[in-house]
């Protein structure tokens, strides 16, 4: 099989990529591990940053997620016995951000590729790159019994943190940085109308939680537990209590419960590997960063580099320019980092943590003090929030 650009991974950001180029008529093939039904089961991000949105669209797909999406121009953060409401619409000069899941964002691209006849093979077993310092890379993956080759131009890692190409980097190449937090969100999705139109952010000395949505008949509600917790220990009761006692009175009153449809622990990690550019593979997404999700980040990252590469690949072959291949690692890394850092100050500022000292808890509450007097630090949290210019 021959392509211009191998995609490997059929997540957001290969999907995404994928579905960008060939409307380009760039052609690429996207190689997925898993079936397409494992994949949308997975339940993972749902606020999406103005960017990514206009990238949907961009990509024609955004039919849907402007039909049904949500717009939130604010979120609410409850810590010392008040709420105070970050005004994002306000603090970001006008704009705002999308809530609409990522089971739902990924369905999108792959009805797309599927009415542009995209190639999206799925159950591609021991995907291996081959010769990717060479002008002439290529992919091998196994089907059945049969091995089959993949030549192209470029391979683009879009396979998320457990997959293959980062490790395709050699070791005295690659620098990888990693904060791992004590400590990890439980999740759970239930169909019963959220507590609250917009987020709650609930700081509590029992331990962070979010109260999310997905639309307003499926709420996701998260709660900080130890990394020692095993989800068979929590019951759907045991969660619902453990909310509602960080939660301000009058919102645990508001509440409404019901069965788990999805329960799960993630663990809290910040990651990035770099460079993210080895010869002709090329980095995207969770395969080379990871955020704790408290700042809404994680795909939000991803679609900026989505849109570094897609206009490097456009240029490179419509105009014979490569300079935004050449500096896509640098231009990637730099917003990365941002991401990071705002990621890292959101879980820093809002979680328990289990060897904090008197001293740290008095700088927490001195933070969120300052952040709901000043003007300037809301500016500053909203422009990040919404998502910092690709
Ligand atoms: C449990 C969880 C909860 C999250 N919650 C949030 C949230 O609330 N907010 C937020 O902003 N972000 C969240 N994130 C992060 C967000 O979901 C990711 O940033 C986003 O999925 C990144 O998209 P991606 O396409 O880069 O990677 P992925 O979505 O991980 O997709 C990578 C794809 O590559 C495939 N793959 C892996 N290995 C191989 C291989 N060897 N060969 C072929 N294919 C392979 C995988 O099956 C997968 O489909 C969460 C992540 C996790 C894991």
């Amino acid at each position: 099989m021959q392509t211009r650009v191998c995609i490997i991974g059929g997540g957001p950001s290969g999907l995404m990529l994928s579905q960008l180029l060939h409307l380009q008529g760039i052609d690429t093939v996207v190689l997925e591990r898993q079936s397409r039904e494992y994949v949308l089961s997975r339940i993972r991000a749902g606020v999406l940053e103005h960017g990514f949105a206009q990238l949907m669209r961009e990509a024609r797909c955004g039919e849907r997620m402007d039909r049904e999406g949500e717009i939130h121009e604010g979120f609410q953060i409850a810590h010392d016995g008040k709420m105070d409401r970050v005004d994002l619409h306000k603090y970001s000069g006008g704009s705002s951000v999308v809530v609409y899941g990522q089971t739902e964002l990924t369905r999108d691209l792959y009805e797309a590729r599927d009415l542009m006849k995209g190639v999206v093979i799925h159950n591609a077993d021991d995907v291996q790159l081959r010769d990717i310092k060479s002008v002439k890379p290529y992919v091998t993956y196994r089907a059945g019994d049969e091995i089959v080759r993949i030549d192209c131009d470029f391979i683009i890692g879009a396979d998320g943190f457990h997959g293959v190409s980062r490790n395709s980097i050699p070791k005295t190449v690659l620098k990888e940085y990693e904060k791992v937090y004590p400590f990890g969100w439980l999740g759970v999705l239930s169909r019963t109308k959220p507590v609250s139109p917009e987020l709650i952010y609930a700081k509590h000395e029992r331990g962070f939680a979010l109260c999310s949505l997905r639309s307003q008949v499926l709420s996701r509600y998260y709660i900080q537990v130890p990394l020692s917790d095993k989800v068979e220990e929590w019951s759907d009761e045991a969660f619902w209590n453990e909310l509602k006692r960080r939660l301000p009175p009058d919102v645990s009153e508001q509440l409404i419960t019901g069965p788990s449809i999805e329960k799960s622990i993630a663990p809290l990690r910040s990651f990035v590997a770099e460079p993210m550019r080895y010869g002709q593979l090329f980095l995207a997404g969770d395969a080379a960063h990871i955020v704790p999700p408290t700042g809404a980040r994680g795909l939000n990252s991803a679609a900026s580099d989505i849109y570094y590469l897609y206009h490097a690949m456009v240029a490179h072959y419509k105009n014979g320019d490569s300079s935004g291949l050449d500096s896509y690692s640098a231009k990637a890394l730099a917003r990365v980092w941002k991401a990071q850092r705002f990621s890292w100050w959101m879980t820093t500022l809002l979680h328990t943590f289990p060897d904090s000292i008197e001293y740290d808890r008095q700088l927490q509450q001195t933070e969120l003090a300052y952040l709901f007097s000043s003007d300037a630090a809301q500016r500053s949290l909203a422009e990040n929030y919404v998502g910092l210019p690709f």
